[in-house]
């Protein structure tokens, strides 16, 4: 697997629309999508960093990871989301070298990515992304 660089860091918040003031107003980026992801129950809001992007996490339902998430940890940095080629075949070596994975097949997020997620208990805790673009 070769990672090429991160794709997206995902930040959960409780509202998209209360924070676009800091990220346009303040950062200067400008908000170029937002989506829902109705099987994720989050809504997302994307802005480019150069290669990379900030995705903006916000739950539609209280049953969303994401509404969790907050409710346990507070708004903040949800998960790191790493590009790579080859998703499927990149969890078969992850699962060989003994990383639990969540997804352990990967499936599609926001936009048309092909992505799957690392365990935690795997990545130092930090919730990990593993995402190629469709060919
Ligand atoms: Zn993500």
């Amino acid at each position: 697997m070769e990672i090429s660089h991160i794709e997206h860091i995902g930040i959960a918040v409780k509202s998209i629309e209360e924070q676009l003031p800091y990220y346009e107003g303040v950062l200067g980026l400008t908000c170029y999508n937002i989506e829902t992801v109705e099987d994720q129950k989050v809504k997302t809001a994307f802005f480019k960093v150069g290669q990379t992007k900030i995705e903006l996490l916000e739950p539609t339902s209280e049953e969303s990871t994401i509404a969790k998430f907050i409710e346990k940890k507070g708004e903040g940095v949800h998960h790191i989301a790493f590009a790579t080629n080859g998703l499927n075949e990149a969890l078969k070596e992850m699962e060989n070298k003994g990383v639990r994975l969540i997804d352990m097949q990967a499936r599609k997020g926001a936009e048309g990515l092909n992505i799957a997620f690392l365990h935690p208990k795997s990545t130092g805790s930090v919730l990990t992304e593993l995402c190629e673009h469709p060919e």
